[in-house]
Order: C-alpha cells, then structure tokens, then sequence
C-alpha cells in the first residue's frame, strides 16, 4: 500500500468512524471561534468551553470586546493559562477587526495570519470551519497520528501541514483533521499507550514509534 493510498484508506474508515467530524471548540460567530482557539493553546477546549461564556457573556459583541480593558480580559481568562498573552492578543485582535475589517473577519489565509496571536492553525481552523474552505489543522493529536500513521515524518506543524496537503483530498481535509483529533482522544492517545488492538486503522497503520 502506497502512502497515498493509506491516507485515502485512513480518510475512508475515519468518516466511517466519526461521522460528525465537529470543532470541539463552541462558537456561533467568527470571530468567537478567532478568540476560543487563541485560549485553547496549551489549554484543553474543555476548560475553553467553560471559560468563553462568561467573556461573551460580559463582552456579547466584537466591539465590546475590543472596548474591554485587558486587565479585565485576563481576570476572566485567568484559567486557561498564558492568560497575560492571551488577553493581550485577544484585545489587539478584536481592535484590528474592528478598525481595519469593518467588525469581520476576513475571509482569507494570509490576512487572518497577520492577526495579532493568529497563527497557521488558527488560520486553517477559521478557513475550514467558517467558511467551509479545504484546510489542514496540524495541531497535537493531527501530528502526533500522522507521524503513527506514515504519513509524515516531522513534529514541525508546517511541515506536517505541507506533507498532508497532496495526500488529502481538499474537500475532506478539514473533517479528516477535526477526525484525527477524535481519534486521538478516543484510541491513538498521546498519554497511554495507543489501543492498536481496537483502533479502525490497525491494518494498514505502520505503527511508526509505538512500542508493541
Ligand atoms: S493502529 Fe495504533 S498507532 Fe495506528 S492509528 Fe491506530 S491506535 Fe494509532
């Protein structure tokens, strides 16, 4: 089986498995999905979940938020850790939107990159979620699977954003990924050892790292 091959076969038996392929992160409005992911670095979208109905709660709209003190911000994002960094970029964020992309946020991978705390994830997550564009989210558990599965060979997230990219088929890219990070959690786990005897893509998973 070739590598393109497995990605395809991968691709086929993970829709299969997950068939929702879901954001796990809440959000009704674009640029609450831009704020959610910056919190969610090295936090759990759980804890993100948790947090992001009180800010919208206080801050309801884009320009609220952008108005907010960032001290204020940081009070409230406190639990999700880094949290001077995330309110700063969060404030500088919503104040660029609002200045400079009438209240919206673009439409377009490298104008998303030039927002403050807006990297390549977060770009792809907004393309691929908001507006339903092919996308390829390299966070840990996209990583971490794809490295098992053959399918890249480096924790460099543009380098495994490069390496999926002819693998995948454009349509499917963004639900595969939102589909790694299912699997991850439920079966391929980074903490425990991952559950090959149980795992959809044992038979065609060259396993790379894991110890049997
Ligand atoms: S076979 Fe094992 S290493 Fe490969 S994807 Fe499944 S759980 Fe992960």
């Amino acid at each position: 089986m070739t590598r393109q091959e497995r990605a395809l076969e991968a691709v086929r038996r993970l829709r299969a498995e997950y068939p929702l392929a879901q954001c796990t992160l809440d959000y009704d409005e674009a640029w609450k999905l831009l704020v959610s992911v910056r919190l969610a670095a090295q936090c759990t979208d759980e804890r993100v979940n948790q947090i992001t109905p009180i800010l919208f709660d206080r801050y309801p709209t884009l320009e609220a938020l952008a108005e907010a003190d960032v001290d204020a911000i940081g009070a409230i994002v406190h639990p999700c850790g880094f949290w001077r960094a995330k309110a700063r970029d969060i404030s500088a964020c919503m104040k660029k939107l609002r200045d400079e992309f009438g209240g919206r946020v673009p439409a377009d991978f490298d104008t998303l990159l030039t927002l403050p705390g807006v990297g390549r994830k977060s770009a792809n997550l907004i393309m691929g979620d908001v507006f339903g564009q092919p996308a390829i989210v390299a966070d840990t558990h996209c990583i971490r699977l794809s490295n098992r599965l053959g399918l890249a060979e480096t924790d460099d997230p543009a380098k495994v954003e490069a390496a999926l990219r002819p693998l995948i088929p454009p349509e499917e890219s963004n639900d595969f990924c939102h589909r790694l990070v299912e699997h991850g959690r439920a079966v391929c786990s980074a903490r425990t050892k991952p559950r090959c005897g149980s795992c959809c893509l044992a038979d065609i998973c060259p396993k790379v790292g894991v110890e049997t």
